[in-house]
């Protein structure tokens, strides 16, 4: 970012926004996935600050769309904290630095400028998430043998390819994977990776801006398409009837498809149509891995990050996290940041003080509003948007309720915080609604067993 873009008043105040967005991007590194924080949160900067305004610069529509919609709100919650003032905080676009077209993920090389009515359909492809580096075991064996035969020859061997199972296990490494060396294999090939959430964004503003045929021709180009959880379609019914149709039209191209989920075809309450098209291929789970995988992998991302660790180390690790591969890279990352913080030497002592509080299994997950927005809008199949919107229809203002009596509960956030993660309303809404809640949970015993659903979801950190 050139320093002429920086409008701030005073050095001070711009020291102050710096150090402040720091902190911003390590507590947003935390809760979001690398791949995501590395191509939406890093590429954005803070690129003005003036009279309460801070203006944060993304480089790509869905990069706006996607800090404004999960991010905006603990944004400004530490950016107040930390600078010490009321702020707003405004997300804007600054054209023409689009990270990744189509299949020019590998190697980096300058783009040209794209308009703005050319933006790539494929998110970026992380080239930390390879084959080499993914360890395989005994409860990944098939889906990786699948994604392997698919990169190697797209279209030929399982297609489409459906890959399910719980989060942190590694569905996400495997397609950018797949589409990383099906580019190296193939140059030229049009491989477009994208979520489902994405799909839904793109389809949306296709929809708006009366752009749905450029967005068709666009995606009926793809030689390798990867949709990534899959499930956010489910109760978007005008985007799932697109999907559809931009499903058979690949799959009828003979193209390559692979999707995953994090449940199992039978399980999404998706249309049946859909459904027995995901059943036609091959279908493939991951679950967590077993003692020996989790040792592996904690001994190449150790390896990878130059740190040095004994086995003793290891086995602890491995013995106290089970369930969640993410969860086990980041305790490694957090002991390495504080032994060497402490200039101290990693030993399972040191392993068991840093990590057992927060990362055994039956540790409690932090959960923050975002999470609990997330959860409720997915329960009550309502965007967050509206969530954090006006809209006092009854069907939104009750999941807007039960949201902020969840963050009450479960968040250590304060009332004013709450209030302003959900679209900036002050501290006596949030009491207000509350105190619905609890009034209607001494009676309602279906709204109770709801929340308790909830509770238990957000407490298990299952997202
Ligand atoms: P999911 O998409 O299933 O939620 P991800 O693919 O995002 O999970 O994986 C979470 C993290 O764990 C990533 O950093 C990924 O590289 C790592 N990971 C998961 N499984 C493996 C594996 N078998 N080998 C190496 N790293 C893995
Ligand atoms: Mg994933």
């Amino acid at each position: 970012m050139s320093d002429k873009q920086l409008q701030l008043g005073e050095d001070d105040a711009y020291l102050a926004l710096q150090n402040a967005w720091e902190r911003a991007l390590e507590v947003l590194s935390e809760h979001v996935n690398k791949p995501s924080f590395e191509s939406w949160i890093k590429t954005a900067r803070p690129i003005a600050f003036e009279d309460g305004l801070v203006r944060i610069s993304t480089t790509s529509r869905f990069a706006k769309h996607w800090i404004e919609n999960k991010h905006v709100g603990l944004i400004q919650e530490i950016l107040e904290e930390h600078m010490g003032c009321k702020i707003r905080v405004r997300v804007e676009l600054v054209e023409g630095e689009e990270p990744v077209l189509l299949s020019e993920t590998l190697p980096k090389k300058p783009k040209p400028q794209p308009k703005s009515d050319d933006e790539p359909i494929s998110l970026p492809l992380n080239n930390q998430y390879n084959f080499e580096n993914f360890v395989v075991g005994p409860t990944n064996r098939l889906a990786h043998a699948c994604a392997l035969a698919i990169a190697e020859s797209p279209g030929k061997t399982y297609n489409p390819l459906f890959v399910y199972g719980g989060p942190g296990l590694g569905k996400t490494h495997l397609m950018h994977a797949i589409g990383q060396q099906a580019i190296i294999s193939f140059p030229g090939m049009r491989v477009a990776y994208v979520s489902g959430e994405a799909f839904t964004y793109h389809y949306i503003t296709a929809l708006r801006e009366h752009r749905t045929g450029e967005f068709r021709r666009k995606y009926r180009s793809i030689d390798l398409w990867l949709v990534d959880d899959i499930q956010f379609l489910i109760g978007k019914e005008r985007t799932e009837e697109e999907f559809f149709h931009t499903y058979n039209a690949i799959y009828d191209m003979g193209k390559q498809i692979v999707l995953t989920s994090d449940r199992a075809p039978k399980d999404l309450q998706l249309d049946t149509r859909l459904l027995s098209r995901f059943e036609c291929g091959m279908i493939a789970d991951v679950a967590p891995p077993d003692l020996e995988t989790r040792m592996a992998i904690l001994q190449t991302k150790a390896e990878y990050e130059n740190m040095s660790l004994s086995n003793d180390v290891i086995l602890y690790i491995a013995k106290l996290i089970t369930s969640n591969v993410r969860r086990l890279e980041s305790a490694l990352i957090q002991l390495h940041a504080y032994a060497s913080l402490m200039k101290t030497s990693v030993t399972p002592t040191l392993a068991e003080e840093v990590l057992s509080k927060h990362f055994g299994e039956g540790a409690d997950p932090v959960i923050d509003a975002q999470k609990v927005l997330l959860e409720v809008s997915k329960r009550f199949n309502v965007d967050m948007s509206d969530l954090k919107g006006k809209c006092r229809s009854a069907d939104i203002v009750m999941p807007r309720q039960i949201a902020m009596y969840l963050c009450r509960e479960l968040t250590d956030g304060s009332l004013p915080s709450i209030g302003k993660a959900l679209g900036g309303r002050d501290h006596s809404t949030v009491l207000h609604a509350c105190k619905k809640i609890e009034q209607k949970l001494e009676k309602d015993k279906s709204l109770a067993g709801t929340i308790a659903e909830l509770e238990k979801l957000l407490r298990g950190g299952k997202s």
